[in-house]
């Protein structure tokens, strides 16, 4: 008699196989069972809801050809889908979807929920024929390109970041890897791109995720048996972000699985954006496949800001939060977190907080106070050019002069003062000390000291200019 199942979707194969490519064939149509025909009804199995949406995305016109071939005009196919995760419940859960029937597919996208590890196919109703699969970026709208102050620290970084912006995918810069050390601006620069992206290309599907959370979603997937979903959703991101990569370390399988979707991105013109603490090179338990990927495009390094964009940083979140602080205090911070932007805001968001909640007036007091609690060890102690500035500013000297080589008499005086508290109060070598105040070498700052001493034991002047300069520079 007529043919059964099996017969009829073993003909459907074969023109599929002769209408995709081998992988297509492998990943959409091979995992496909069929399950039974009746009443010119093919109904076959797939794996997930998420197999079911690409099929019918990209398929369509493919499945209702053979179907029609082999079944006639009136032809139709169902699916049924298969939960594989619930290995308590012995029978399947199966639904059934009418397909191949474009009057009654709605246009409603279905939102993928980003944790995988948790069944998505709670609703058996899905809606058919969905054109899109709307994702959640992640996005921080405060981390725009414009509230991300430009310096000689991350001008390389920013402008490929804004090229990469204009036309992902389309630049050499891909993957985009930004690296540098902690709250340097890594995450709001990579959130930055996404925002633009979105921005411009609506249309584009933007995805930001933590390395942290796509390792979790891994290992959930294959606790769920869901791999292929997981794999499949990153594969259908038009520019993916992803931070902190050098959390894959060690990580094998997981680097595995980055691997492949990032081939797969990459060949198919996705945009692909990552940041790391170390730039490639540095980048311990990495697959060496991996690491010679990253290096395809382009590696963007951001250092820590000078002071100038220090001070332009902290006025940009003043202004941002409509607050005015004491130039004084501004200066303080500024000088003395010079390493990570994030201690330092954090400093400027403590005080305005403690400022409002005490009603106290910022003065510098409060800030070196704020400084102290704030800023993790190193930071602690004052920095060289802090010292340099409030000896300068104690004397009335310009700074410039300070660091230049003149011989002047008050000039001398305030740079060794400055090399004195500098040796005293920073961990600083005596080399770095010198190079700081005007190129001098280890010498001249020993030298410096023992004068200091020496002049506070005989000058009584002296000795009270010392004490009171002690005192401003104390961070208590
Ligand atoms: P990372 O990811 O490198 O550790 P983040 O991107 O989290 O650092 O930055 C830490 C904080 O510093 C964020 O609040 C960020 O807005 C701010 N920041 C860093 N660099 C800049 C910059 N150039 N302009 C404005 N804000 C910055
Ligand atoms: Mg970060």
């Amino acid at each position: 008699m007529s043919k059964n199942h099996e017969e009829i979707w073993a003909s459907c194969l074969k023109v599929i196989k002769d209408n995709v490519t081998l992988q297509a064939f492998k990943t959409w149509f091979e995992p496909i069972t069929p399950v039974k025909v009746d009443e010119g009804v093919l109904t076959i199995q797939v794996p997930s809801h998420f197999f079911y949406e690409w099929l019918e995305e990209n398929y369509i016109t493919l499945l209702k050809k053979v179907v029609k071939k082999e079944l006639g005009t009136e032809g139709r196919l169902e699916y049924s889908i298969v939960m594989e995760n619930n290995s308590t419940n012995s029978t399947p859960y199966t639904v059934k979807l009418p397909a191949l029937n474009k009057k009654a597919l709605k246009n409603e996208p279905v939102t993928m929920p980003l944790n995988v590890g948790e069944k998505q196919i709670h609703n058996p109703f899905i809606i058919p024929g969905l054109k899109k699969v709307n994702v959640d970026s992640n996005l921080n709208p405060a981390y725009a390109f414009e509230n991300f102050v430009e310096g000689d620290c991350n001008r390389l970084a920013r402008a490929s970041g804004y090229a990469v912006a204009n036309k992902p995918g389309g630049t050499a810069f891909n993957p985009l890897l930004i690296y540098g050390g902690v709250g340097l601006g890594k995450t709001h620069l990579a959130h930055a791109i996404g925002i633009s992206i979105k921005n411009q290309f609506p249309n584009k599907t933007v995805l930001y995720v933590g390395s942290e959370k796509f390792a979790h979603q891994f290992i959930d997937a294959i606790r769920n048996q869901t791999t292929n979903d997981f794999i499949h959703f990153y594969q259908m991101i038009d520019v993916l972000i992803i931070d902190d990569v050098q959390f894959f370390s060690g990580k094998e399988k997981t680097q595995d699985v980055f691997f492949h979707i990032f081939n797969h991105l990459h060949q198919n013109g996705k945009q692909i954006i990552l940041t790391s603490d170390k730039p490639p090179v540095e980048m311990q338990g990495m697959e060496q496949r991996l690491l010679s990927r990253f290096k395809w495009g382009l590696s963007a390094d951001l250092s820590a800001p000078d002071l100038e964009t220090r001070m332009a940083i902290l006025e940009k979140k003043m202004y941002g939060n409509g607050i005015e602080l004491p130039k004084d205090v501004v200066e303080y911070l500024a000088y003395s977190i010079n390493t990570n932007v994030r201690e330092m805001e954090g400093a400027l968001n403590t005080l305005l907080a403690q400022a409002s909640l005490n009603k106290k007036a910022i003065t510098l007091e409060l800030a070196k106070q704020m400084v102290d609690k704030f800023v993790k060890n190193t930071a602690r102690e004052v920095s060289i050019e802090y010292i340099q500035k409030v000896v300068c500013d104690y004397f009335d000297l310009p700074l410039e002069i300070l660091k230049s080589k003149t011989r002047k008499r008050e000039v001398v005086q305030a740079r060794q003062i400055s090399m004195f508290f500098s040796k005293k109060m920073t961990k600083s070598s005596l080399a770095n000390i010198g190079a700081h105040c005007g190129g001098k070498d280890h010498a001249t700052v020993l030298h410096a000291c023992r004068t200091v001493m020496n002049l506070s034991e005989t000058d009584k002047q002296f000795r009270a200019y010392l004490e009171d300069l002690e005192k401003k520079l104390t961070i208590q």
